[in-house]
């Protein structure tokens, strides 16, 4: 059976995982208004990828006869400057999940809940891999700029990305 503070941590968790796919999703919004129809759906799927990992935690709590309670997810940012202002944002945005799962990952030490901690290694991976992927896009388009060609073959590139 889980702990009481393990189970409420993870519940906090799955509101950050859901507000990363809200937020990715307002950032696909935008690439949609902005012509960017690439971008857009890496995005989309980005999002998608966040649900799952909510849902991941859902399980997990629900299979250690916890309860799961969802919280209020914030309002994302509606607007954006450019691209790369959005990939700045994310970048940053996967940094703070990271340590959130790193904090997360430290109380299971604490409470010396095993489980909780196998399970844990799967996110600190991901985040390992989400940071890497975000960065090198970011590093593209520090590279190409916010307009002209380099963009269009950004948003070619990232439209053929598949789902995970
Ligand atoms: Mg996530």
């Amino acid at each position: 059976m889980i702990s009481r503070a393990m189970q409420d941590a993870i519940n906090e968790q799955i509101r950050d995982e859901l507000y990363s796919a809200y937020l990715y999703l307002s950032m696909a919004a935008y690439f949609e208004a902005t012509s960017l129809p690439g971008f857009a759906s890496w995005m989309r799927m980005q999002s998608q990828e966040e649900v799952s990992h909510a849902m991941k935690l859902f399980d997990f709590v629900n299979e250690r006869g916890g309860r799961v309670t969802l919280h209020a997810i914030d309002q994302p940012p509606l607007e954006f400057e450019s691209p790369r202002a959005v990939f700045e944002a994310t970048y940053e945005h996967e940094q703070k999940v990271t340590g959130l799962i790193h904090d997360l990952y430290g109380l299971a030490l604490e409470e010396k809940d095993y489980p909780a901690q196998v399970m844990l290694h799967w996110f600190i991976d991901e985040q390992v891999e989400e940071e890497d992927g975000v960065s090198a896009i970011l590093d593209v388009l520090e590279r190409v700029g916010d307009a002209g060609q380099g963009l269009l073959m950004l948003d070619r590139e990232l439209g053929q990305r598949g789902a995970e």
